[in-house]
């Protein structure tokens, strides 16, 4: 096949409102009070594309990143400043740690293992990740005063909260924690508080806050309703009309069936896109304000919606789905975040 054979256009697309990214960043560093605010940008930037995402917040002015992985960290480098990227997870090989000081972006130090490897491979500047109470990545807070953490050049003493999307007595509790770990581990900067976090108040912004799920349009606290705007916008292409009889079963299995005449829309998006099967009978596409329920089953590849109020759409028009991500959360099962990074690989992303 011959490289230049230029491709059709995509059948589904992923629109980016840049805007509404930049603004939900400014808002973020606004609500982080004297913090800065940083971003979370793991799983490319929560499925959304670094290529669009990081341009747009750096102009905004982030200068603080945050990946998982150091496929990610790579990628980023090639947006921001490496000496701006942050890797949580953490070097798990020396020769890990000799990638990181070779990329000249900043390991997340989990343990004391991750420690020790890093002063192995040279140190340098370096993250510092102390577990608070979730038992997931970080250094126990019985290790906080190893003689090994003395030699360590701190640019970022953190920790994670488990709850911060609950009134729960596990965030005050959490806090308590950190404050002892900030009073015992010198650092340039301290940091704390993830989206839900930021809304925590004061108490919890310290020097850096490092939003991800908010940036990108989800809501994780009733107190960001209304400041956060929604910045992804899934649209998939109408492939075929059809013109339903009453009693024409639609879809796999047949869960729905036509109790009258109806024209009805395939559109190119499946579950292998995101568009999970919990969707069935139970999602929403719009047409011009017009909401279109959708039917039966959603397929690999595609998904029938009723065409009813939609007089005018046909085959090649564009369909967005509905997807404001509180309310897709609430109305999916779905927790906002699984709803942004489940969004798969065949989306055009563009914005
Ligand atoms: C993912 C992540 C964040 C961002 O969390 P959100 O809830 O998406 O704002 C912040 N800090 C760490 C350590 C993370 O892993």
């Amino acid at each position: 096949m011959p490289d230049d054979l230029p491709l059709p256009p995509a059948a589904l697309r992923l629109r980016l409102d840049t805007a509404a990214l930049a603004s939900n960043w400014r808002a973020l560093d606004a609500l982080s009070g004297r913090a800065r605010a940083g971003a979370a940008i793991k799983a490319d930037c929560y499925g959304l594309g670094m290529s669009a995402a990081l341009p747009t917040l750096a102009a905004a002015g982030c200068q603080d990143w945050f990946v998982a992985h150091w496929q990610e960290a790579a990628a980023a480098v090639r947006h921001v400043p490496a000496a701006q990227v942050s890797m949580l997870h953490g070097p798990m090989t020396d020769a890990e740690a000799v990638y990181a000081r070779a990329l000249g972006v900043r390991p997340v130090l989990n343990s004391l293992e991750q420690v020790r490897r890093w002063l192995r491979a040279g140190g340098g500047a370096c993250e510092l990740m102390v577990d608070t109470g979730m038992s997931r990545l970080g250094l126990p807070l019985g290790d906080i005063l190893d003689p090994a953490i003395a030699k360590l050049e701190i640019e970022t003493c953190m920790s994670h909260l488990a709850s911060a999307d609950e009134d729960s007595g596990q965030n005050a509790a959490q806090l308590g924690r950190f404050r002892d770990v900030m009073r015992a581990v010198p650092a340039r900067r301290y940091s704390f508080a993830n989206s839900a976090g930021i809304a925590l108040g004061p108490d919890y912004h310290c020097d850096l806050t490092r939003p991800g799920l908010a940036l990108y349009g989800g809501v994780p606290r009733g107190e960001l309703a209304g400041k956060i705007a929604q910045v992804a916008y899934p649209e998939a292409a109408v492939i075929q009309v059809r013109q339903l009889a009453a009693g024409d079963s639609v879809g796999y299995n047949a869960t729905f069936t036509a109790d009258r005449a109806m024209r009805v829309g395939v559109i190119a998006i499946g579950y292998a896109d995101g568009y999970l099967r919990c969707w069935s009978g139970r999602g929403y596409v719009l047409w011009h304000g017009q909401r279109l329920p959708v039917l039966g089953r959603v397929s690999m590849d595609m998904t029938i919606v009723d065409l009813t109020a939609a007089e005018n759409c046909g085959e090649g028009d564009w369909l967005a789905l509905e997807y404001t991500l509180p309310e897709a959360a609430a109305a999916s099962g779905l927790s906002q975040y699984e709803l942004l990074t489940l969004l798969g690989r065949r989306f055009a992303r563009c914005q």
